[in-house]
């Protein structure tokens, strides 16, 4: 079965004002529509055919560069299109928010080291909020496709939020203005796919 490019659970222009609609679309439709063609290229005909992007990923170390990059694309984007929603933003409730105030003391205190995090990863990749095995949530960074899911990449844990800061992500809308996408993805943060992932 070879990987599949998901839908995007919303409509090219929902998230708008806070991501346009034509970033949307080709963010979806061309860069992630080319992770899974480039992805599934790369594992034809390899015994990495039928295994799962996660078991793939937990041992990147043994692939190419290229099951690297587009199998880490693939993970990262079909994550980050669920963690936002047109009627997202303000904060989490329940257990996330305990975790969340336990690990760095409040909301805004976490809001501000997964800004930092996002706006200081050099070059293209991705900020993410983790869950470790003992429960703990943690931020950090990874450069280019790589996520915490690949060994020795972040805080080692499983992702449950993610924010994409490559420029393709942002560069119509915010130009070189790299915080101001940050700033306004607080407005679209989906929590109850947050929460839900953090549940799991
Ligand atoms: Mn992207």
């Amino acid at each position: 079965m070879a990987f599949e490019l998901p839908s995007l659970p919303y409509s090219f222009g929902s998230l708008e004002p806070h991501i346009d609609a034509l970033t949307m679309e080709i963010h979806h439709d061309r860069h992630h529509n080319a992770y899974v063609t480039n992805l599934n290229n790369a594992t034809a005909g390899t015994d990495l055919e039928g295994k799962s992007l996660i078991e793939i990923l937990n041992n990147i170390d043994d692939y190419s560069a290229a099951v690297r990059n587009n199998g880490g694309g693939h993970y990262n984007h079909s994550l980050f299109w669920t963690v936002m929603s047109s009627s997202g933003g303000g904060e989490p409730e329940g257990d996330l928010a305990q975790a969340i105030n336990a690990r760095f003391g409040s909301f805004d205190k976490f809001k501000n080291e997964f800004s930092t995090a996002a706006a200081t990863r050099f070059g293209s990749g991705w900020a993410w909020l983790c869950k470790k095995n003992d429960g703990e949530v943690e931020v950090c960074s990874s450069p280019n496709q790589d996520n915490p899911v690949m060994p020795g990449v972040g805080c080692g844990g499983t992702p449950i939020l993610g924010l994409d800061v490559w420029e393709h992500a942002y560069y119509l809308n915010y130009q070189n203005k790299r915080p101001d996408y940050i700033a306004a993805f607080w407005n679209i943060i989906n929590w109850e796919e947050v929460a839900k992932r953090y549940a799991e």
